[in-house]
């Protein structure tokens, strides 16, 4: 088919890839050309343990339907490494998919130290060492893709993931800046937020949704998003059993209080339905927008005083 989306002479890290949405990912890269380096701890949903099992399954998975992948074992915490192993095998590294991760679900109140702090190791200091190692090399050669993967828990807060929605909303502002960062260099960032059934949602969705949200379904999203041909980037999509959308950020008109009059909480409480009112609600899209009225009011206020 001549117009199938090819990544021949793409390298891939997919990290996580021995499970899940990240084996998903790594099947459909590597049948379209990329060479896949599959990096798996082989550890449990919770993060404990250790084991080479996964990533070599998937690796052999895909060499046995004709396609190049190499096995990576290493935690994302140690990301250089991981990128090294691309580098050793394939000479380069293209595109990065940051897909690795654990749950410690617990209600807030019993949270501990240590549920908080793994799930900022595994998801956000992970992304950042695989994202840095690689930043240096994609910038020199004018070209990469990096995906993050976000939450519908961290966008909209869950029961019991205040660790984990805090560090996938933490990827979407790291993605947004690196968008910013990468775009002169034609590196790309973008986040999504996935569901399908995994190993990781098995305990808590039913068997008929598990077997209907197939990871597979979330892939495809992935692959464009890390396409030579997608300009896109700063961008956040929610995915996920045939479903695609991207989301942005919605702020109300708002009111302004011309600088000079007195600002209290009285005056904050009889304009709150004005505040909050998304009748005429608007987009901004980067820093200078979002600052735009604030700019405004002050630019006024200088030209009166
Ligand atoms: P999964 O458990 O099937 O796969 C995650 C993989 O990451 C596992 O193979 C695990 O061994 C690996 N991993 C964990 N810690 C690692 C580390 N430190 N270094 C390297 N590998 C490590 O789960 P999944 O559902 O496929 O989840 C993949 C990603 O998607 C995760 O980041 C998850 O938070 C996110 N996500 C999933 C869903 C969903 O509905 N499944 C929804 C939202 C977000």
């Amino acid at each position: 088919m001549s117009n199938e989306l090819r990544y021949d002479g793409r390298v891939a890290i997919i990290t996580g890839a021995g499970n899940g949405l990240g084996r998903a990912h790594a099947l459909l890269f590597a049948s379209r050309g990329a060479k896949v380096v599959v990096n798996d701890l082989g550890g449990s949903t919770r993060g404990d343990g250790q084991s080479s099992a996964a990533a070599d399954k998937v690796v052999e998975e895909i060499r046995a339907a004709g396609g190049e992948a190499v096995a990576n074992y290493d935690s994302v915490e140690d990301g250089a490494k991981i990128v090294q192993t691309a580098i050793d095998a394939f000479g380069r590294i293209d595109i990065v998919v940051n897909n690795a991760g654990i749950l410690r679900d617990v209600s807030f109140h019993k949270m501990t130290d240590g549920d908080w702090d793994i799930i900022q190791r595994v998801h956000v200091n992970g992304a950042f060492k695989v994202s840095h190692a690689a930043w240096p090399k994609m910038r020199d050669q004018g070209y990469g893709r990096i995906i993050f993967t976000a939450s519908a828990a961290g966008i909209y807060g869950n029961f019991g993931q205040a660790n984990y929605s805090a560090a996938k909303l933490a990827l979407v502002g790291f993605s947004n800046t690196l968008a910013l960062e990468g775009r002169k260099y034609n590196v790309r960032a973008n986040t999504i937020a996935p569901i399908a059934g995994s190993r990781m949602t098995e305990t808590i969705l039913p068997k008929e949704l598990i077997d209907a949200l197939r990871p597979e379904y979330v892939s495809p999203l992935v692959a464009w998003l890390s396409h030579e041909s997608c300009e896109d980037t700063g961008g956040l999509y929610e995915v996920g059993g045939g479903f695609f959308s991207k989301l942005r950020w919605e702020r109300t008109q708002g009111h302004t209080v011309r600088l000079g009059r007195a600002i209290t909480p009285e005056l904050v409480k009889s304009k709150w339905s004005t505040i909050v009112d998304f009748a005429k609600a608007t987009h901004p899209a980067d820093v200078a927008a979002a600052l735009g009225p604030v700019m405004d009011n002050v630019n006024a206020g200088a030209s009166k005083g």
